[in-house]
């Protein structure tokens, strides 16, 4: 048995906390069904980093697309910050009251691995980055976890599920079996040149047997000018001084004239590490940092009942408008309806938390995986830091 909810327990309402079930029968049994406005919003973020990427909303939108409830988002792939609403559902409580649950989940992991794929990007510059990760996960949301590594950043992903999902080919090098089973680190490489499809990188991994630096040479040797890369994956317990053994394949491949050799680094790296070793690496693959990346702690709130403003204490009540510069993208949140003129910087301000279902009935498609991802490249050129 596999103990995963399948798509259609989420769409009944089954994967819901006990209290909203129980709420639910109160309200039907007392014959109360008010129209509320419920938003969503991430108090603080994980380790206070400076921004997310919001993620997660195709999911949200195909449960709320068949309920007749007026929903207002922000695009997916947008960055946000704290005390943003990022989505907003209007309807009679007891149409979407018990997809609460099942909501805050879609966003809060979608937005968490996006926003670590989006913080490896940033400190990889434009260096490739792939997901190799879905072995830290259940199989189960996989894909899922895939499709939010690619949209938050990452150039591939190594899950076949996951690439189908977002349109692109699977990425991978070759595992130690490969090597172990063939006996040879350069036997095991000719055979990938000589079975896999020509168009597919050949990436030799070159840490299973001997010295990185004869295991790199023999293999640059034998493939010439056919070898894109050697991929380190030296355990934390084996690697010593990891720049320093990067330092010297490098050094032995240009002495001998293998200088267009890439070195391909995975094992334990997160957004930091990338960026100490960015000098030294030419490409990354990342697991368990973005797969098993801190969730953002989204919750639902109502604001409005039968359209009048009303929420619970610390909460601001109200129907609300996200209004982002397009010039320096500094946020305001203002009261519905009172939308400034202009951002302090003199820019434009406009809108992003913007109608996206009207009763049941999509107004526009949903953007594709790669338009997600260019969106989020688009914003995180222009932003600082980690
Ligand atoms: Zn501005």
């Amino acid at each position: 048995m596999i103990h995963t909810a399948n798509s259609q327990q989420i769409r009944d309402g089954l994967v819901t906390d006990v209290y909203f079930e129980r709420t639910r029968e109160i309200l039907e049994a007392k014959g109360i069904d008010r129209v509320v406005t419920a938003e969503f919003l991430a108090k603080d973020f994980p380790k206070d980093y400076p921004w997310a990427v919001l993620a997660g909303v195709e999911e949200c939108i195909s449960l709320l697309k068949d309920l007749p409830v007026d929903v207002r988002v922000i695009r997916e792939g947008t960055f946000i910050h704290p005390f943003q609403p990022v989505l907003e559902i209007r309807g009679k409580y007891l149409d979407f009251g018990r997809y609460e649950t099942a909501l805050l989940g879609f966003l809060c992991q979608a937005s968490g691995v996006a926003t670590m794929a989006a913080r490896c990007r940033k400190a990889a510059g434009n260096l490739p980055l792939t997901s190799f990760g879905a072995r830290r996960m259940h199989p189960a949301i996989a894909p899922m976890v895939e499709r939010n590594a690619y949209i938050g950043g990452c150039d591939g992903v190594a899950l076949g599920l996951g690439a189908e999902l977002v349109g692109i080919e699977p990425s991978g090098t070759m595992p130690h079996a490969l090597i172990l089973i063939m006996g040879d680190t350069v036997a095991a490489t000719q055979a990938f040149h000589d079975i896999i499809a020509p168009h597919v990188k050949r990436v030799s991994l070159i840490d299973t047997f001997n010295d990185e630096k004869v295991e790199a040479l023999n293999v640059a040797k034998a493939l010439g000018k056919d070898l894109y890369a050697v991929r380190l994956d030296t355990p934390k317990s084996r690697r010593g001084d990891f720049r320093k053994i990067m330092e010297e394949v490098r050094w032995e491949l240009d002495l001998r004239g293998f200088g267009h050799v890439k070195l391909f680094i995975s094992g334990g790296l997160d957004e930091y590490r990338i960026q100490d070793y960015r000098d030294c690496a030419d490409a990354f693959g990342v697991g368990t940092a973005i797969t098993a990346a801190p969730v953002i702690d989204f919750s639902m709130d109502i604001v409005e009942v039968e359209n009048k403003p009303l929420a619970k204490k610390g909460k601001r009540s109200g129907s609300k408008n996200v209004m982002r510069c397009e010039d320096c993208m500094e946020t305001v949140v203002v009261p519905r309806g009172k939308t400034p003129k202009s951002c302090s910087c003199g820019g434009k301000m406009f809108e992003i938390l913007t109608p996206l279902v009207s009763h049941g009935k999509l107004k526009t498609p949903l953007p594709t995986p790669r338009e997600i991802r260019d969106h989020v490249m688009g914003q995180l050129a222009r932003t600082e830091g980690l």
